[in-house]
């Protein structure tokens, strides 16, 4: 380790007198933005070429939101099981929504009582039955519904992205600021982030929130 901190180390300039800092070398910014780190995965052909990531990317929530989701899928999320992995010392490793079991990304976001509950208040809108597979990328794939127009699938798709997007938040939300879990709230956020994503991109959405709350489907169905 020392001697591989040393290699590194060679090829540095120390200034005298100069606070250290960190520089992102993407796009030639030296700082980090959230649209340059989703150019970068977008270049990656794997990622892109992956029918799962090709749903991930076409979605409509906003660049950094799909890059959490993308972190999702490729479980690279501060999760506290990834941290304790990556040698971070944390005083407990359990869920904070359930408390009965680490967290991990698969727990977090399919596996949890708490989680389930979100996902079967989105089903239930949805008007829909769906059995929940546990591992990220095989849940996304399995998260699917025939539409007549490739934009209702885009919506359809922006949904998923939402709900883990929002029961990360609301995790964080526990964590660092305490409080108390709320399903309901979770949900609320979800309609509200997805259509506001919609209405934002797609300029033929002639359907109100209310509109959307009352009937999803329905909105999916003649968004074009
Ligand atoms: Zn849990």
């Amino acid at each position: 380790m020392a001697d591989q901190l040393s290699q590194l180390l060679l090829g540095v300039e120390v200034v005298p007198g100069e606070v250290d800092k960190w520089i992102w070398k993407v796009g030639g910014l030296q700082f980090f933005t959230v649209s340059s780190a989703y150019n970068l995965i977008r270049k990656d052909n794997e990622v892109v070429s992956s029918p799962v990531f090709c749903k991930l990317w076409g979605s409509k929530a906003i660049p950094s939101v799909g890059l959490l989701a993308w972190r999702v899928l490729e479980n690279k999320l501060a999760t506290k099981v990834n941290l304790s992995r990556r040698g971070v010392q944390l005083e407990s490793l359990w869920c904070v929504f359930c408390g009965k079991e680490e967290e991990s990304g698969s727990h977090l976001f399919f596996g949890c009582s708490f989680a389930w509950r979100v996902w079967c208040l989105c089903y239930r809108w949805l008007g829909i039955l769906f059995v929940s597979h546990i591992e990220p990328k095989l849940n996304f794939d399995q998260f699917r519904l025939s539409f007549s127009s490739e934009t209702g699938l885009v919506v359809w798709n922006t949904i998923w992205v939402g709900v883990v997007s929002e029961i990360w938040s609301h995790r964080n939300r526990l964590i660092f600021k305490g409080g108390v879990a709320d399903v309901s709230e979770v949900f609320a956020l979800v309609q509200v982030k997805v259509w506001s994503w919609v209405s934002t991109n797609f300029r033929s959405v002639s359907f109100s929130y209310s509109d959307w709350c009352l009937e999803p489907m329905e909105c999916m169905r003649v968004v074009y």
